[in-house]
Parts: C-alpha cells; structure tokens; sequence
C-alpha cells in the first residue's frame, strides 16, 4: 500500500476526510502525539487500527470530537455526569481524555468489550477540522507500531507506519509530546489511569481530590487486573536496555559506570558534564521541555543501533514530570537504581 503524505491545507483535509468516511487510515497531527485515526462507528474500519499497529485487540481506543455537542449527536455516552461536565468545561479541547459509560453506538473494537468508552476532544486546530471533514468521531490510538515510543512528527509516523496506511497529515511537531491525562469517570472516585498534559493539581482544582491508579507509578503485579488495558503492556520502549537512575550524583554515576555502548537520557544542564554519548530529555527546571522531547530522544537512540545500555535521569512524579516519569519507568521496565541506597 502507498501511503500518501499529506499537507495541513483544506485540500489535504478534504482528502484526509473522504479517506476516513470510505473506512480507510489516517495518521492525523494532535497537541498530545500523532494520532492513527478510523471511523470510529464503523467496526471493519476500526479493526484495521488494530492490524496495521499490532495493537493487542483488548486494549481499548480513544474516541476523538471535534465539539461537546457530538457526544450527544452521536450518542457516544449512556450517562455525562456532573464532574465530566465540569472538566470538559476547564480542560477541553485539550489534552485530557474521560472515561465514561460507553453509549448504544459504541463499537466493540473500539471499547474492547468494556462498558465504558474514552472520549477526547483535541485542541489541535488540524486534527479538529479533519474530525469535521469525515463527519465522524475518530478512533484513534498513538501513530506507532505498537510498544515503540510514541510518534511527535509525520516523519516518525511514516517510519513506523509506511506503507501500512492510507495517509499521514503533517502538522509538524506535537505541542504536548506524550499522550492525553486519561481519568474515568465511570468509577465511584474519580481516578486517573494515565498521567499527561494535564496534571493531578488541575483536575483536582475543578472537581477535588481523585485517586491515582497504582499502576501509574508501580508495576502490576502478577495477575493483578489493570484498570486502563494500556497500562499492563511493555510500552515506549526502545531497543537498547533503559535504566533510570535516582538521586544525586547522576553524571558522577555514569561517568563511572559508561563504556563506549553506554549512552545517557540527561537533562541539558548535564550534557556537559558526562563523559558519553548524550541524548537530552529537555531542561531540568522544565517538565513541559522534558515531555516535549521525550519520545523524539528515545527513537533517536534507537537510530545510533548499537547503544547497549541507556541511563536516564529520573524525573520528580509530581506535576507534568508525574507523565514523564510514567513513560520513563516503563521505557525503562521498572529498572531503577536508587544512588541513595547504593
Ligand atoms: P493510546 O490510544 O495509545 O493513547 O492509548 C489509550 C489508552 O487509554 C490506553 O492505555 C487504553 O487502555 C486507555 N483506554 C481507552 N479506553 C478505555 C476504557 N474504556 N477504560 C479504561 N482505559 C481505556
Ligand atoms: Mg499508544
């Protein structure tokens, strides 16, 4: 299959559009990473999301709108309750995504059996006028091949999604750079399930105190049943082994510890001070920077091929730096080594 490259222009959305109302796949720009977006109320269309990126059939998708009112015009909830309200009020359009009781038009594949749907309206202007231009909500997963780090770029799309999809739109780098803050709603708390733009601090100034799920911060144990399916698997991994390191005296520690396979996931103010290969994972003092560039540093390690291990500066979990510790640590699959118990 060719995939086509497409611009940010009404032609292109006009196409991008036409593609997706005929079932086919679109690589579409939003502010959180690019999404891969199907015709959410059409099953066959959905399913293929699923094929192109490998993605594990129970894991369930986001559903993209484009104005509140589609919730209703398209009967995607069965209840839009009081809190809900009040958080699309403050944070949408936006990078937060709600879980809530999933509507009689729901398709199974997009809510893996569930009974409640994830519903998102995205800030991006692009990704709001292809969601009119196929006069449908989107269901749309992150643009990559799955358990590899998630798409900021077209060009990053492409290289995982070439040849797979019918299109991608370039809308240039993604303002967030990790993906949506999910809560749900659907439970007696409300409770968060994946961190992102779009922090604990903010949610909880609209509706007061939520929960955080365990599996935010910690690793499920066996058997233990995950809340957001997306969280029990291997994610945003690349190839070489990742490690974070906590504490003070991180380029001590890898100046220490680094051979020539050895490379470091620092913050800028450290680039310097290390004596091996440095990738940089944005500024100390700024969480925004850090989840920007991110995911573009771990497919950038993967390009160099031959790095064998990468250590990453942990970052604080509070605020934005709650997202990228998150995506950090499963990069990482739980390999932490604390400099203050060594
Ligand atoms: P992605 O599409 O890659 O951004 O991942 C979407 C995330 O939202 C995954 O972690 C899913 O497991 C989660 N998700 C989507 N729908 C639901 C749902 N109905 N209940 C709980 N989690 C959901
Ligand atoms: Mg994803």
């Amino acid at each position: 299959m060719h995939t086509l490259l497409l611009k940010d222009n009404v032609k292109d959305i006009r196409t991008a559009g036409e593609i997706l109302i005929n079932g086919g796949l679109v690589g579409i720009p939003t502010e959180t990473v690019y999404g891969l977006a199907a015709d959410a109320l059409n099953p066959a269309a959905v399913a293929s999301i699923f094929k192109a990126k490998g993605r594990p059939m129970d894991n369930p998708l986001i559903v993209h709108i484009a104005d509140i009112g589609d919730i209703e015009r398209f009967s995607l909830v069965s209840e839009f309750p009081e809190k809900a309200r009040a958080l699309a009020e403050k944070f949408w359009s936006g990078p937060l995504t709600m879980i809530l009781p999933k509507g009689k038009t729901i398709p199974d594949e997009v809510s893996a059996g569930l009974d409640t749907v994830a519903i998102r309206f995205p800030e991006h202007k692009t990704a709001q006028a292809i969601i009119r231009a196929a006069r449908t909500p989107l269901a749309a997963p992150s643009a990559n091949l799955s358990g590899s780090p998630s798409p900021t770029t077209a060009e990053h799309v492409m290289n995982d999604l070439g040849g797979r999809i019918d299109a991608v739109v370039d809308g240039g780098e993604c303002r967030v750079g990790l993906e949506s803050t999910v809560i749900t709603l659907a439970a007696d708390t409300p409770r968060l399930l994946r961190p992102g733009g779009i922090t604990v601090e903010q949610l909880e100034s609209v509706i007061g105190k939520i929960d955080v799920d365990d599996a935010v911060l910690h690793r499920l144990r066996d058997g233990e049943k995950a809340a957001s399916p997306g969280m029990k698997y291997k994610h945003y991994a690349p190839k070489a082994r990742v490690v974070l390191v906590r504490g003070d005296g991180f380029c001590d520690f890898v100046n220490k510890n680094a051979d020539d396979k050895t490379a470091a996931l620092c913050y800028s103010e450290d680039a310097d001070k290390i004596n091996a290969e440095t990738f940089v994972l944005g500024s100390m003092t700024d969480c925004d920077s850090q989840a920007h560039e991110l995911f573009g540093a771990l497919r950038e390690i993967d390009r160099e091929g031959d790095i064998g291990v990468v250590y990453a500066r942990c970052p604080e979990p509070t605020g934005v730096g709650m997202a990228v510790y998150n995506r950090l640590i499963r990069a990482a699959g739980f390999e932490v080594i604390d400099l203050e118990k060594l």
